[in-house]
């Protein structure tokens, strides 16, 4: 950070939605320093009052299903109907790769450039639990900002989308069409997770293929549990490139939203989100306390040996620990 920070302007910039100080201000969040940390939290608890006013939409879909296009077109839309829209990634492999998701800003070639939106890379440090910290705070930033809608892109790969689903009103799946065989590769665990499925590539070659998987996912949906009282995800065909059932699929959020808040759910899963962050927090900082303790780290590397080998039971070293530790 360059000058000192003065609190009360830097908030006040942001709520005025001035994009360089919100772009300052995610740097702070973003942080891995201690003086940083404590700015940010201080900075996201007095903007507090102006967030929680946009929709927060999760977007997941295997690399190639179109997710950077459909933003692109979807976000777009939405500006020019007077909306702003922020897009922001959960992409924890991104630091391994060198390259985030949403690296490359071309990829959303439009929205970069749209004054109405602001499209920021996923953080590049550390854990999915830390990523995702770090992306919930911006998230709350860019509410506090006058962005009224939220899109949270992932990778269609591990724990990343559930962590996505977690900090979000609504979970959007991206699929590709092709049936059959493609269905047998999608893991079960996020049409459990999905509210919208949106069927990708349904233009000219893609519309028969996209209807058929369309039909597939239907049925696979019919036979789950549900996840809702009031709501059943929709299977919709959309085109991210010709801009085709975008409309319809806004219009589907917002029949989510509205039966969602009459029946309470919208609430009620904002305040369980709310908690679980505040568990997953503290869970990381005890293991990170945990994990620099002395009496700890000097004990921690013959333990794992001995754990590993099977020479003592994991439950065993956890006593040990636990009571070295006063626990
Ligand atoms: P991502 O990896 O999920 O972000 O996917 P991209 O948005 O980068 O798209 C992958 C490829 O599919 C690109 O070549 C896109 O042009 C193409 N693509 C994306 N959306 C559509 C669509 O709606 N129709 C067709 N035909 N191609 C698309």
């Amino acid at each position: 950070m360059r000058a000192p920070l003065d609190l009360d302007k830097l908030s006040q910039a942001i709520r005025a939605g001035d994009r360089a100080v919100l772009a300052r201000a995610i740097t702070l969040v973003e942080s891995t320093r201690p003086e940083h940390q404590a700015l940010a939290r201080d900075l996201v608890q007095r903007l507090l009052p102006e967030t929680g006013r946009a929709i927060r939409i999760g977007i997941t879909g295997v690399p190639g299903a179109g997710k950077s296009t459909t933003i692109d077109t979807f976000g777009s839309n939405l500006t020019a109907s007077g909306h702003r829209v922020a897009v922001l990634a959960v992409d924890p492999s991104s630091s391994r790769t060198g390259g985030s998701i949403l690296g490359d800003k071309t990829r959303m070639a439009r929205l970069a450039v749209d004054p109405n939106a602001y499209v920021r890379p996923s953080p590049s440090s550390g854990t999915l639990g830390g990523v995702a910290a770090k992306t919930r705070e911006t998230m709350l930033l860019c509410e506090a900002a006058g962005f009224d809608v939220i899109l949270v892109e992932t990778v269609g790969v591990g724990q990343s989308e559930t962590a996505v689903a977690d900090m979000t009103d609504l979970f959007l799946v991206l699929m590709l069409p092709g049936a059959g065989d493609e269905l047998q590769g999608i893991k079960k665990g996020i049409l459990e997770l999905a509210d919208i499925i949106a069927v990708n590539k349904a233009d000219g070659d893609g519309v028969q293929r996209a209807k058929a998987a369309a039909a597939e996912y239907r049925a696979a949906l019919h036979i789950m549990a549900p996840k809702s009282r009031v709501w059943s995800p929709p299977v919709l065909l959309i085109s991210g490139l010709a801009n085709q059932g975008l409309d319809k699929l806004w219009e589907q959020i917002g029949a989510y939203r509205a039966k969602t808040e009459a029946s309470g759910d919208f609430a009620a899963r904002r305040r369980a989100q709310g908690v679980k962050w505040m568990w997953t927090m503290l869970q990381e900082r005890v293991t990170d306390r945990l994990k620099r303790d002395p009496v700890l780290k000097a004990r921690l590397p013959a333990l794992e040996a001995d754990v590993a080998s099977g020479r003592i039971a994991p439950m065993v070293a956890v006593e040990e620990i636990a009571t070295a530790l006063g626990l």
